[in-house]
């Protein structure tokens, strides 16, 4: 299986480049040349091996420069290692109404990122042994909370690997923080940067490209890498979830193979509802793929209309990890609208970097109207959902999952589709304890985080995740404070 460029398709690299380099050279994204196709006999075989066993398979077909034991040690060492409930990683809550909850939360940081993240260093260790043997690497992440953890737990302790992770310092909230601050392993560090979260990522862009720095990384057998969404690497563990839930569908009696169901996923980068359409065109039979945005609404002006148009305010919402104006990786998606023409889409990229809007060809436009519905809700629906999903099904969603159940209803009302929906679940409620407290009661709360956490427990009568609870009483490692021009020093010291 060779990867070529979004932005030209004459480029071809095997997966392990694929995944080194995380962007081409003309910052094009990798895709797969063509995407397997699994046979009738191939979903039997799946449908009796367990989530690891699965996840071995389908990324054989995409990985095809690894051996099966190096696929095999990586995906034990993600899921097999006491870090996800053992058996399933992603277990799947009924709901009224045909809506299956695919609950993608029960790791280390209690959000989805950790489905691609637990992998995503393996995978990437494996790819250097083949594509630059002894180097070691250096994974700079700039967050806004979510991420940034996400890839500290997954790179912790991981060997031929460093990280460091630049966060505002005013910009996340204390959980988050706590959450990177108090993060174990001999092998990471943090830093906050007084500023916002642009500030930082800017800072990060520039050490990425300053040639001195990278010089002097090569002396000492270094190398940058990063561990963005944009990376091959984080979306093909996203692939095997919604295969396997599809399958466990069927185990479960609710669905009997061959049967469609529909796909309804909170949105921001779009990697995670691009992993869904990769599932249908391997074989998964999905009916329609439903794009659920906030008030950031731009995916759902673009389902509608084939235009993109980024020129508006962005704004912050109660559902921040969707709070994005460019969707990094729809850009695939219009490479496989565009059946493969990398100069239509180096084309509409550099009106979007000009001109911050471009237009899909017509063709292009009415494949994706038949594959994709798009909605968006607002702030108060969002609340209303939290609030009517718990009292009525006792079903605690958190923010971005209330957006998705709610454009989902909408979905069901204006088109009279009721087949089966499965919802992508992003995190776990209490990661967003004060916001589901408001929508719960009403009312946003005086207390600490903590004393909401605590008070959320007592609505919900379940405990908050260990990871979250126990983050009051452990020790805080990594205090510093940095300006933004001060970042490459860190990084230096580090
Ligand atoms: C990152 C994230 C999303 C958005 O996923 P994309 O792949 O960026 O579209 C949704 N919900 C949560 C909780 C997230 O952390």
């Amino acid at each position: 299986m060779k990867y070529i460029s979004t932005r030209d398709s004459t480029q071809s690299v095997s997966s392990a480049q694929a995944i080194v380099r995380g962007i081409s050279r003309e910052s094009g994204l990798f895709v797969p040349e063509t995407l397997p196709r699994l046979s009738g006999r191939d979903f039997a075989g799946l449908l009796a091996d367990d989530y690891i066993g699965r996840a071995g398979k389908i990324l054989s077909r995409f990985l095809t420069d690894f051996t099966d034991g190096e696929i095999k040690s990586c995906v034990n060492a993600a899921y097999g290692s006491g870090k996800f409930p053992q058996g399933n990683p992603v277990p799947i809550v009924k709901l009224a109404g045909g809506v299956r909850m695919l609950e993608l939360w029960h790791g280390p940081t209690c959000a989805f990122k950790d489905m691609a993240l637990q992998l995503l260093p393996r995978l990437l260790t494996v790819s250097m042994g083949k594509e630059a043997p002894g180097k070691e690497i250096v994974i700079l992440v700039a967050t806004s909370g979510d991420t940034g953890k996400a890839a500290l737990e997954g790179f912790a302790d991981v060997p031929g690997t460093r990280i460091l992770v630049f966060y505002p310092q005013d910009g996340v909230s204390n959980v988050q923080k706590l959450q990177m601050t108090t993060q174990d392993g001999a092998n990471v560090s943090v830093m906050g940067v007084r500023g916002n979260f642009d500030d930082a990522q800017t800072g990060v862009k520039q050490i990425f490209t300053d040639p001195i720095l990278n010089a002097r990384l090569a002396e000492k057998g270094l190398m940058f890498s990063s561990a963005n969404s944009i990376n091959w690497g984080r979306l093909v563990p996203q692939i095997v979830y919604y295969i396997s839930a599809y399958l466990d569908l069927v185990k479960m009696g609710d669905i009997a193979m061959g049967d469609k169901i529909n796909i309804c996923v909170p949105t921001g980068n779009f990697g995670n509802i691009l992993a869904a359409y990769y599932a249908r065109e391997m074989g998964v039979p999905v009916g329609m793929l439903i794009c659920a945005s906030n008030e950031n609404k731009v995916l759902a002006d673009f389902i509608r209309t084939g235009i993109y148009d980024r020129r508006r305010e962005l704004v912050l919402t109660t559902s921040p990890s969707m709070d994005i104006l460019i969707s990094s990786n729809l850009e695939r998606l219009l490479f496989s609208l565009c059946e493969g023409d990398s100069d239509a889409v180096s084309a509409m990229m550099s009106d979007l970097a000009g001109s911050g809007v471009y237009t899909i060809p017509a063709k292009a436009k009415e494949k994706l109207g038949e594959l994709f519905w798009g909605g968006f809700c607002t702030e108060a629906e969002v609340m209303d959902t939290i609030k009517e999903t718990f009292e009525g099904q006792n079903y605690l969603a958190d923010t971005h999952t209330a957006v998705a159940l709610r454009v989902h209803g909408q979905y069901v009302r204006e088109t009279g589709d009721t087949t089966a929906a499965l919802i992508a679940s992003t995190a776990d409620p209490f990661k967003f304890a004060p916001s589901i407290l408001t929508a719960l009661t009403g009312k946003a709360s005086e207390e600490s985080e903590f004393g909401q956490i605590a008070a959320l427990e007592k609505i919900a009568k379940r405990k908050a995740p260990i990871q979250i609870g126990a983050l009051k009483n452990k020790p805080e490692r990594f205090t510093g404070v940095v300006d933004k021009h001060e970042m490459a020093r860190a990084l230096r010291r580090f």
